[in-house]
């Protein structure tokens, strides 16, 4: 069985490096601290397993195999024919027990509002490994969800701190919309926006109608 040291010198292993340019590579985990703002890359699983195929101890014949996918993450396990050593490599870190790929790939479908049952479907066209449309729910509701409501508190909380500062009344333009593409005709949105500063304070999801201008008074009771 491969130790945790072993897991931690496997997991930055790189092969020899004699006669090529690898010196030019950037060493992008020591870099880089926050691991979605890493550049990835499509590896063939061919060429990736050529990594694997010569033992990290005596530099004979292993042999590598896939040990475990988990969306987009794959560990490989490879086996020395001669010493008998074994290793685990894993192809990405890991945010908490997630796979930090798999999160950043349901936070970019989420937000860059892209339909994730068609980002899947051409991930798997092309034979990329990836994740199920149950487990994108599954981090949608668990983990983004969750940060977006955090991160919007805390803007609104931010405004209301700058506009008690600046001690004027406040200019604030409000409109909705429904029924015009994007929303049906029973439900809308309603934004009201700070004229002056240009920040949106507040959006509501809103029944056509008898409740716009319920909504008009809350947004300006709550800015108020
Ligand atoms: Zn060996």
């Amino acid at each position: 069985m491969a130790t945790k040291s072993d897991e931690d010198r496997a997991s930055s292993y790189e092969p020899s490096s004699a006669g090529s340019d690898e010196s030019h590579i950037p060493d992008v985990q020591n870099d880089c601290c926050n691991p979605l703002e890493e550049t990835k890359y499509i590896v063939s699983e061919s060429m990736l397993m050529e990594l694997f195929n010569v033992c990290r101890r005596c530099q004979r014949l292993a042999t590598p195999t896939v040990h475990q996918r988990v969306g987009t993450m794959v560990k490989i396990a490879a086996e020395c024919e001669f010493c008998g050593f074994t290793w685990l490599w894993c192809s990405q870190p890991h945010v908490g027990s997630i796979p930090a790929g798999n999160i950043g790939l349901s936070a970019s479908i989420l937000f860059t509002g892209a339909l994730p049952s068609k980002f899947l479907r051409v991930l798997r066209c092309i034979g990329v490994a990836t994740l199920t449309q149950r487990t994108f729910s599954n981090h949608q509701a668990s983990l983004l969800f969750p940060v977006v409501a955090r991160v919007w508190d805390r803007q609104q909380r931010d405004y209301v701190t700058r506009a008690e500062d600046r001690g004027k009344p406040l200019v604030i333009g409000g409109d909705g919309r429904a029924d015009s593409p994007g929303h049906c005709a029973k439900f809308g949105s309603y934004s009201t926006i700070d004229l002056e500063e240009g920040t949106v304070i507040d959006i509501q999801l809103v029944q056509v109608m008898i409740s716009f201008q319920r909504t008009i008074l809350c947004c300006t009771t709550m800015v108020l």
